[in-house]
This record gives C-alpha cells, sequence and structure tokens, in this order.
C-alpha cells in the first residue's frame, strides 16, 4: 500500500554535515501548512482510489512546528486520503525542539511512531557537527516522549563523524538500547560538498576517521547491536522483532509514494504507468504554486520498464532479506533470477549474492560492496 510524506523543510539552525532541502531562520510556518494543505486537497481527488499504510512527517526539523501545526495538517491528510486505521504515522523530531505540550499533541493527532534525532553520545561529537542539542537534552526528550505514551521510537545515530571512536560510537549505541528504542537508524556520515563540514576537512581544521577505522566502526556496530537483540534488516537499519519501519521498508519494496511539500519527491502508477515527480525546492517557489492553487512540481518523468525493474532490485538489495521472486515476477511476469541472468551468476560466484526459491539477496559482504554489485545489474 502506499505511504504518504509530508515535508517540514525548516530548521533552527544547519547542521556542520548537512545537504537535505532545509532552511534556518524561516518563520513562515503558517503560510507553509496552508500551503501543504492546498497541495493535499488538489491531489486528493488524484489518488482517491489509493489507500496509504503508513504517514512520513520528515524534514528539516518537524518538531519545530508550532503547536497546533501537526494536527491540522495530519486532520487534513484524513479528510483528503484515505488513511488506513493501523497506518504507521512517523513523527521526526530533534531533541531541542520537543516539549511535552507537542507529544502529546502529536500522540492525540494519531502520531504513533517516534524518530528522534541523536546521531552521538558524546557532546564533544555533537558539538563539532553542529547539532543543538546535548546527550542530557537527548535523554530528556525520550523521557517525554515515553511518558507522553510512544512506545514505538527510533533513533537516529551517525558513525565516522569528527572527534569520534569506536568506543564512543558504540556508547551511543548502548544508549539508545537502555534508554528502550525499538528502532536504531545508523548511518556512516557521507561528506556532502557545500557543507561547512566539507570546507572544514578539506582546509584541514577538522579531521575524520579514516576508512578502516569507519568500517571497523561499523561492524563493531553491527556486531552489538545484534547481540542487544536489534535485527538488521537494511544495511543502516535494525529493529526489535516488529518494529521494522513500515514506511521505509515501501521504499525499498519500490511502492508508490506520494511526497508533498518543498522539495517531496513521490512515484506512483498512474493510468498503469511508473510515474515519479518531484517538487520545487525553493520554498517561495513552492508557496507561490500554492498560492495559484497549482501543483508545485519541478521534474515529471515516466519510468520506462527496464528501469522501474532495476529500481526494483536496487532498492531491494538494500534490505538483508532481498528481493522476493514472486512479488517480482507478479509485478514484472518475468523472475529477477532470469531477467538479471548474468548479473545474478555474477554475484553468486563471488560470494556476494544467495539465490533460494523464494528470494535473491546479498550475503554480508555483499550489503559492503552494494554499489559494486549493482554495476552488474545495470
Ligand atoms: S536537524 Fe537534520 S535536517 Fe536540520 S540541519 Fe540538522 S541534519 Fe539537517
Amino acid at each position: 500500500m502506499p505511504g504518504l510524506y509530508i515535508h517540514i523543510p525548516y530548521c533552527k539552525r544547519k547542521c556542520a554535515y548537512c545537504d537535505f532541502v532545509s532552511f534556518a531562520n524561516r518563520t513562515d510556518h503558517i503560510p507553509y501548512t496552508a500551503a501543504l494543505i492546498t497541495e493535499m486537497r488538489l491531489y486528493s481527488p488524484l489518488v482517491n482510489s489509493k489507500r496509504f499504510d503508513t504517514v512520513f512527517i520528515g524534514g528539516g526539523t518537524p518538531s519545530l512546528l508550532p503547536v497546533g501545526l501537526v494536527s491540522r495538517i495530519l486532520a487534513e491528510a484524513r479528510a483528503c486520503f484515505d488513511i488506513a486505521e493501523n497506518a504507521e504515522i512517523t513523527m521526526e523530531c530533534n531533541p531541542e525542539s520537543v516539549t511535552e505540550e507537542k507529544l502529546i499533541e502529536y500522540r492525540t493527532a494519531g502520531v504513533d511512531r517516534i524518530s528522534l534525532g541523536m546521531q552521538s553520545a558524546d557532546d564533544a561529537v555533537l558539538d563539532a557537527i553542529g547539532r543543538l542539542h546535548d546527550t542530557k537534552t537527548f535523554v530528556a526528550a525520550f523521557a517525554l516522549a515515553k511518558s507522553a505514551g510512544f512506545t514505538n521510537i527510533n533513533v537516529d545515530i551517525m558513525h565516522g563523524l569528527p572527534l569520534e571512536n569506536e568506543s564512543a560510537y558504540l556508547e551511543s549505541v548502548r544508549l539508545a538500547a537502555s534508554l528502550g528504542a525499538k528502532h536504531i537508524s545508523s548511518y556512516s556520515l557521507i561528506l556532502e560538498e557545500n557543507t561547512p563540514l566539507y570546507a572544514a576537512v578539506s582546509s584541514g581544521s577538522i579531521t575524520l576517521p579514516d576508512d578502516d577505522a569507519t568500517a571497523d566502526m561499523q561492524d563493531a556496530g553491527i556486531a552489538l547491536l545484534e547481540s542487544l537483540g536489534y535485527r538488521r534488516y537494511e544495511i543502516s537499519n535494525f529493529a526489535k522483532e516488529g518494529f521494522e519501519c513500515r514506511h521505509n521498508l515501501n521504499y525499498w519494496n519500490n511502492g508508490e509514494y506520494l511526497g508533498v511539500g518543498a522539495a517531496a519527491h513521490s512515484a506512483l502508477r498512474i493510468n498503469g504507468k511508473w510515474v515519479r515527480f518531484s517538487n520545487k525546492t525553493s520554498v517561495d517557489e513552492y508557496l507561490a504554486f500554492l498560492g495559484e492553487n497549482k501543483l508545485p512540481l519541478e521534474e515529471t518523468k515516466e519510468i520506462e520498464r527496464e528501469d522501474e525493474m532495476f529500481e526494483c532490485i536496487m532498492m531491494g538489495l538494500r534490505k538483508t532479506d532481498g528481493v522476493s521472486r514472486a512479488e517480482f515476477e507478479a509485478r514484472f511476469g518475468i523472475d529477477p533470477v532470469e531477467q538479471f541472468a548474468a548479473a545474478v551468476s555474477a554475484a553468486a560466484l563471488d560470494g556476494t549474492m544467495e539465490v533460494t526459491e523464494e528470494r535473491m539477496k546479498l550475503t554480508r559482504r555483499g550489503l559492503d560492496f552494494q554499489n559494486e554489485v549493482l554495476l552488474d545489474f545495470m
């Protein structure tokens, strides 16, 4: 079933490593909420045959929105779209911007999953990457979320950060687990150009752990997470049984989703065609289009069948369970092992892929070299 993504492009301050579409010091939250509502109303008749199984309010920092706006957005989403009764509804929050009042509002509005950005449990590391919170604030935010009634809480952690060593990273994992996180996303830092961190590393004023140290952190993190009862179900995502993120699983299954908000992306089956489209990145342009009751589209692209097949492989092989051969065949009328015979044989010989009657999936080594394996599938 499709997912609904709602993008909130506001942050109090940009983190040093961040190249996401988010803007500091904008205060037009109310006009932006009105624009989101207009956009959802415009999409409503176009997707009225689809039932949405998940909603994800991401950013940016959605928890920066003043009290009252998240409930308005969710009420309008329910009015515009067929959202399943038991839909998973996730809200991304940063520790310094959540309050008891906001968390109670989210819970009352039907949010049942909180994703908290911790990144590290080491205050010196947090400072080096420009985060606004410290560990004490994160722990307090986690406790507030629990006392507001949330049991399904994800914690985002990063590794390969400035000033970070393996023991600091493992301490971050231990802290998230000890607080009761049901899901942990553990990403390796990607040094993006045009970020302050990139400039600092290029000028030599900040040093990052080298590739070997970062790979060692990842291996030690996987071992620790597994020993703590979290199953690695995607390259960077770990969950207690039954707490896998349904919204993200839909992406990795190359399922349909509608994205609303500045810079949001969508993929929908429209009149039998697989279509991807994206919104204007500039908030001003986004507001201007919706002010005239026009969809704020930047790009629309119909995806050819062969490309859609490759997308299914590329996304599906991120999951440790890999790609279901039956589901692929139901979608395309051909077994993926037959469709990609040469690439599958090469990967199997190389020890990076396992093929069973039901599934094709990457081995542990294959997950470390996913990009290289995919080159053959292209
Ligand atoms: S809080 Fe998230 S979206 Fe905002 S600047 Fe930091 S990393 Fe980027």
